[in-house]
């Protein structure tokens, strides 16, 4: 009967790459790979060589005058995790401002295109319930404010569903915009209407 120690070593990472990555907010020791480690020795094992493989990969990726990382390598590599940017490796207690749970200094977080709950609801005309439940969002400070912002391509999908063809519901609000200013102004205004420029 097969068991678990005559899994090939590759489809055991695969396995165990998937528990990945680490949680910038849950402590370490509530980590599956310290769950696993004590399961049983063989597990143990396991988890110590594929944390060994991971350390040794940043190593590689981001080579450092510092001491190499020093066994148990499970402990090292979660307490290492936990601490640095996923995408650079540096030292930061920040998080990714759409995905909370996930390291990321503040310099990487430019890579995430986000927008705030405001711009959803006033620009793009979509409910919190149905941005909550269908894009990927998370909390973030801005000017220390907690604010929730939406991961945009995420949006852009959701509001393509919700209103059609988006150049076009963007034409017919600028229209009625326009309708809107002639009537209160008497004149037609001389630019377009502001922000609605995102598509
Ligand atoms: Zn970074």
């Amino acid at each position: 009967m097969a068991s678990l120690s005559s899994v090939p070593p590759e489809v055991l990472q695969e396995i165990l790459s998937h528990l990945l990555p680490v949680s910038a907010t849950e402590p370490t020791s509530r980590h599956a790979f310290v769950s696993l480690s004590l399961t049983s020795r063989w597990l143990q094992s396991a988890v110590e060589g594929y944390s060994k493989h991971l350390l040794s990969r940043l190593s590689v990726r981001f080579p450092s005058p510092r001491s190499p990382f020093r066994p148990p390598y499970v402990r090292t590599y979660l307490r290492h995790a936990s601490a640095h940017c996923l995408f650079c490796n540096r030292v930061t207690l920040s998080v990714a401002r759409v995905f909370n749970d996930i390291r990321c200094c503040r310099a990487c977080n430019t890579n995430w295109s986000a927008l705030t709950l405001s711009e959803c609801r006033t620009e793009w005309r979509l409910p919190k319930e149905l941005l909550l439940q269908r894009c990927q969002y998370g909390e973030y400070t801005v000017w220390g404010v907690r604010t929730t912002v939406f991961l945009e391509s995420d949006v852009m999908k959701l509001a393509r569903e919700v209103h059609g063809d988006l150049d076009a519901w963007i034409e017919k609000r600028t229209d009625k915009w326009k309708e809107r200013y002639r009537k209160r102004k008497g004149t037609s205004p001389t630019s377009g209407r502001p922000r609605m420029q995102r598509c």
